[in-house]
């Protein structure tokens, strides 16, 4: 049987929202990465699907009426300031609907069967935004509106998010703190901004075990973080059965990003997502979404997302002698790890 293609979401309306002069997160993220994966080690691997506009209704999935009208405000405005690093411009508002609507778009095609998973290449980031206020240059939170619509619309009861970005996703944490139906594990450099993540945050109420972070401490590398999907990641997700996995793709892990401490390699952006479609595959069908959250090295964002691209594009997973095959029998201990193992026992038997 022919094998669908990965999906990917691009629109030039990302490249409207404009944080401001300066700004780190710069419509040139976006830029990079479109022009990267024209190049043909990638550009047979997906198809491109346009994106539409979230509703207000869907944003107020997960944003309260308030925080929306607000941002919905903004439009035409030549610079809003939001919050010390979130800003808007005459487009955002657009933008961030879009943003949001890709990741819709994205999982129709998936669940639908028509690819096999796909990446929202889209700006502004989400991770940070909380319910009724943006934040860390996000303004609606695309993954956790992704999670709603895979519970609300596609029939999920149990949605995993991960999320590798070099931050802690303090908005999703939140989103689903108090629920079952959306596990969200997250890797982070702690301390670090936002402040949040530290290993005993684990949910509460019914959502009580289905939180999991996993601290990263500065220096952390591929093997770290292979070691983390290796030795807790994968058993959780295992145990937990998600139908469908949705992954915060932040490439400031990148070990040249310039708001880092991490040192992770392409190498090891190859295996991190090779692991995650791996587990989908096995678990769910293969329905697996990476959302672009954060990433400022220009060369880093395109090969990062290049990498995550060919993994997508493979056959079949090779468990050949490739460096990929070293990380996956990585086991080595950090604090972080160990902390987050002890936690997490407690809810999850296969952990040891
Ligand atoms: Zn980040």
């Amino acid at each position: 049987m022919q094998e669908m293609p990965a999906v990917v979401i691009k629109d030039k309306i990302f490249l409207e929202h404009d944080p401001g002069f300066g700004h780190p997160e710069s419509p040139q993220r976006l830029q990079a990465i479109y022009k990267r994966i024209e190049e043909e080690d990638v550009n047979q691997i997906y198809r491109v699907a346009r994106p539409r506009p979230a509703t207000k209704q869907e944003l107020c999935w997960n944003h309260s009426r308030t925080y929306v009208e607000r941002i919905a405000r903004t439009a035409g405005l030549l610079h809003y300031q939001l919050d010390p690093d979130t800003a808007t411009s005459e487009k955002s508002w657009e933008a961030a609907r879009f943003a949001v609507g890709g990741v819709f778009e994205a999982l129709d095609s998936i669940f639908s069967g028509k690819s096999s998973g796909g990446f929202a290449l889209i700006r502004p980031p989400g991770h940070h935004a909380e319910i009724d206020h943006a934040m860390g240059f996000c303004l609606f939170n695309n993954v956790a509106l992704g999670a709603h619509y895979c519970l609300r619309r596609l029939g999920c009861k149990r949605v995993m998010i991960v999320d590798w970005d070099l931050h802690h996703g303090n908005g999703t944490q939140h989103s689903f703190y108090e629920e079952d139906s959306v596990l969200y594990f997250s890797t982070h450099q702690y301390p670090y901004y936002p402040g949040t993540g530290a290993a005993d945050e684990c949910g509460e109420g019914r959502g009580e075990g289905f939180t999991v972070n996993c601290p990263m401490s500065i220096g952390a590398g591929d093997r770290e973080f292979a070691a983390v999907y290796n030795r807790l990641l994968a058993p959780v997700a295992e145990e937990y059965r998600p139908e469908a996995i949705l992954c915060s793709a932040g490439f400031d892990i990148y070990w040249h990003d310039p708001l880092g401490g991490m040192q992770v390699t392409i190498n090891g952006f190859s295996f991190l997502s090779s692991k995650l479609l791996g587990l989908a595959r096995k678990l769910c069908g293969g329905r697996l979404l990476f959302c672009l959250e954060g990433g400022y090295d220009l060369a880093g964002l395109g090969e990062g997302v290049a990498a995550v691209l060919r993994v997508m594009g493979r056959k079949e997973q090779k468990k050949e002698k490739s460096v990929i095959g070293e990380l996956e029998k990585s086991d080595v201990s950090t604090k972080g790890l160990d902390s987050a193992l002890s936690i997490q026992k407690r809810y999850w038997r296969s952990l040891v």
